[in-house]
């Protein structure tokens, strides 16, 4: 079979599959409503590719795009130069996607940009934001880490906005004590009722919750290690005090906390998701604290908790791949990977098939804002999926009914398997009636 067709009757299955998307930032529909300056600039390039703007020498890119006193064409001039040297990256290309998609045209340039402008109002009213993401996207769900502990029905659609439990802070040993009292009740004077006030969110926003997620891999190294009773009480007492921690003091307390927020995890169905590999933005990324492997000790301490690991730990994914085969508890998410880096995302779907159980693999979450944003990275995610499995067929390592069954699984199916999302949706249901 020649490759374009093959590509085409895979691109045809691909298409037609709900997208399950384990990751995103999305702003609530009041966000996408009334972020009035958000103008078209705005809403192609406020997302992952800034960064690549940053990179190729716009320094100011973030200012250049919110600079109200200067006219589109103005901060068009001023970043078109950079936008020619990073069109095709993953970023990037996932721009051009957002752009084709949702405004209709393939090259961005001044002319184009004014026309999507003037499309801009018909998408910023009630309900476009869901119809977005649910319709053009073709997503099932998609599963929203806000930074938080609330995980309450979202009105704006209760089966489709589904959000995860945060950990991070009590993950780097930064915990928001009083916060944590006035969510739970629990006045926190010792580890006793510092655990107890852990166990208090767990109870209360566990059950509309669809995972537990932690991004601390920014902040600290992804080093686990288990830690005394008395040595972590000693350091929450300090920080009771006031006093400044040392940084080992916040890791010994960030491993005790993190240690229960796996514990809880478990006995609550819900998997862990740990953000690895790659950082977001600029000029922060310690390389030494990113790697999956990092994350072994803690793994091997608690088989009784599903981890999800995000980002394929890029670029350290033979050691996820190796991972994901080895622990029946750890799952590998390609959320972010397709457009940090397409090709080693492509690669990584062709190894892990022939190296781990299919099962154990998500193939998307856009990691984005905006429903905009996400929809373009949905469709990369489409495009870069279909050639990796087109390979792996006009490769003769895949029949054509294989490798459209590995779809479905990486794209929904799997995702069914390892989420609690049923149970999830009937919570949330549960919750939402008066
Ligand atoms: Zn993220």
């Amino acid at each position: 079979m020649a490759t374009h067709v093959i590509e085409e009757d895979l691109g045809a299955h691909i298409a037609e599959i709900r997208l399950v998307d384990t990751h995103e930032h999305m702003g609530k529909e009041e966000y996408w409503l009334n972020d009035a300056s958000a103008d078209i600039l705005c809403d192609t390039f406020e997302n992952y590719v800034a960064a690549d703007f940053v990179s190729a020498g716009c320094s100011d890119f973030d200012a250049v795009l919110r600079d109200a006193d200067a006219s589109l064409a103005e901060r068009w001039a001023k970043i078109e130069p950079a936008w020619q040297n990073i069109r095709l990256t993953g970023y990037g290309e996932a721009v051009s996607d957002l752009f084709i998609t949702i405004y209709g045209h393939e090259e961005i340039d001044l002319a184009t940009l004014e026309d999507a402008q003037a499309g801009m109002p018909d998408l910023k009213k009630p309900g476009e934001r869901y119809r977005l993401l649910h319709e053009v996207a073709h997503l099932d769900h998609i599963q929203t880490d806000d930074f938080c502990w609330p995980c309450l029905p979202d009105a704006s659609g209760p089966d489709f906005f589904l959000y995860d439990l945060g950990w991070c802070s009590i993950c780097n040993g930064d915990p928001h004590l009083r916060a944590m009292t006035d969510e739970t009740g629990v006045e926190v004077k010792d580890l006793a009722s510092y655990g107890e006030a852990m166990q208090g969110l767990f109870a209360k926003y566990g059950p509309c919750a669809i995972a537990v997620k932690s991004q601390h891999a920014y902040s600290r190294p992804l080093d686990w290690q288990a830690r005394e009773d008395s040595e972590a009480e000693a350091v929450l007492q300090k920080l009771m005090r006031e006093e400044p921690l040392t940084v080992d003091e916040r890791l010994c307390l960030g491993d005790w906390g993190w240690a229960r927020g796996v514990e809880l995890a478990g006995q609550h169905n819900l998997p862990f998701k740990i953000h690895t590999g790659y950082y977001a933005g600029n000029g922060s990324m310690v390389m030494s604290r990113i790697p999956s492997q990092n994350l072994c000790d803690l793994i091997i301490a608690y088989p009784g908790t599903r981890f999800v690991l995000m980002h394929i730990a890029y670029p350290y994914s033979d050691e996820l791949i190796a991972m994901t085969k080895h622990f029946p508890n750890v799952y590998a998410d390609l959320c972010w990977a397709w457009s940090i880096n397409p090709l080693h995302s492509m690669d990584f779907v062709r190894k892990f098939i022939h190296a781990a159980p299919v099962n154990k693999l998500f193939a998307f979450g856009g990691d984005t804002f905006r429903p905009t944003s996400a929809v373009g990275y949905a469709a990369q995610t489409r495009r870069w999926l279909t050639r990796a499995l087109a390979a792996e067929v006009s490769d003769g390592y895949l029949s054509m009914s294989q490798a459209k069954q590995v779809a479905s699984k990486i794209m929904h199916d799997n995702q069914y398997e390892c989420f609690d999302i049923e149970g999830t949706r009937s919570a949330i249901a549960l919750a939402g009636e008066p």
